[in-house]
């Protein structure tokens, strides 16, 4: 840190990706990405035109992309802003609407306490119950802004859709923030509500199920008026936040329905594959409707599983954290990884 850095922020933790790692061919377990090709109507869409399109700024209304995500919803275009991945929609979530505090669970995503942290947001974290699952009551009638991942990050955990429209009714006086990341593996959006509650806001993002990761698209779908406050942090910070490729790229994304069901249609299958094995293995694994599991191994500690897999080419993620330390997250990837991960397991746990 140099001697300029701001004094406000001078205990900021900043968050850690997990490893992109290129010093070998990694089975890449690790952080949720998709492990089947994007759609080719993405790849047809970036062609000449498009990359002579990159000597102009970006539209920053992102025009074609807001058009293509709010005819997927059946939402109207005001509903929709498009972002820089959906950890900058959570930014601007933070930054809007986190001056009276901000509420979220103690396992989750661990951007949000960061964000928490950089846009001065004053944070409570509500302990998840002991079965890592929400305790809805927690969340009813608290004044401050809510930030739930459903289904929940580190432990895949889905709360059904009356559940969130609980919390949302419960709360009239703040903004609920509705992470669905994991939405697209086994979860109901919902983005059904929104009309109805305009202190509803849900992110979602093209990284997970859309295979789009590097891109960086993300976006927020809520009331106008949500909209509206977002795209007022959105024009004071990056005007043209979506590049021009990634826009039509993701456009093109979400219009390839097909693909999409049957991408996640595998993961879903894979997803249970993966925990009969674990399980076959004598793992506690979490009921997970997200693409990826936590899971506990009987025999070996998590940051071992983890260095041991590593040394073996594959990449899982472990926290460091002492309610989900005995854990490692593993991202569902196709049927022959998940094969070469639980051999590997094998292996260690005979080797022990
Ligand atoms: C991966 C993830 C995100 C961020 O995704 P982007 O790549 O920035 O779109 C946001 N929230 C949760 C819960 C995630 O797991």
């Amino acid at each position: 840190m140099s001697k300029y850095f701001s004094q406000t922020l001078g205990g900021l933790k900043q968050y850690v990706p997990g490893e992109q790692l290129n010093d070998k061919n990694y089975i890449k377990l690790n952080t949720n990405e998709n492990p089947y090709f994007p759609s080719k109507y993405s790849v047809a869409a970036v062609c000449d035109d498009v990359l002579n399109g990159l000597r102009l700024y970006s539209d920053p209304e992102n025009s074609a992309l807001t058009s293509a995500i709010a005819s997927y919803y059946g939402v109207d275009k005001n509903n929709v802003l498009a972002t820089n991945g959906s950890d900058e929609a959570l930014a601007f979530c933070f930054a809007a609407f986190g001056d009276r505090g901000v509420v979220f669970p103690d396992v989750t995503y661990g951007f949000y306490k960061v964000f928490a942290a950089l846009f001065g947001a004053e944070q409570t974290q509500k302990p998840l119950k002991k079965n890592f699952t929400i305790d809805v009551n927690d969340y009813l009638n608290v004044g401050k802004t809510v930030f739930i991942a459903n289904p929940n990050a580190q432990t895949g955990l889905y709360l059904d859709l009356s559940a969130i429209e609980k919390i949302v009714a419960s709360n009239k006086g703040n903004v609920v923030v509705i992470d669905e990341a994991y939405i697209d593996f086994g979860g109901t959006s919902a983005v059904g509500l929104i009309n109805k509650y305009d202190n509803l806001a849900l992110v979602q993002t093209f990284s997970k199920s859309r295979s789009l990761a590097g891109a960086r698209v993300g976006f927020a779908v809520a009331n106008e008026k949500l909209i509206e406050d977002l795209k007022r942090i959105k024009f004071s910070f990056n005007p043209y936040s979506v590049n021009s490729v990634s826009e039509r790229v993701a456009a093109a994304a979400i219009s390839d329905v097909n693909y999409f069901d049957d991408c996640r249609k595998k993961v879903i299958s894979s997803r249970s594959r993966l925990i009969n094995a674990l399980e076959g293995l004598r793992f506690t694994v979490l009921p997970s409707l997200a693409n990826f599991v936590l899971a506990k191994s009987a025999t070996l500690g998590g940051e071992y599983l983890y260095n041991a897999l590593k040394a073996k080419g594959i990449l899982v993620r472990y926290f460091d954290e002492p309610r989900i330390k005995d854990y490692v997250r593993i991202t569902v990837g196709t049927d022959e990884q998940i094969d070469a991960l639980i051999d590997t397991i094998k292996n260690l746990e005979s080797a022990k």
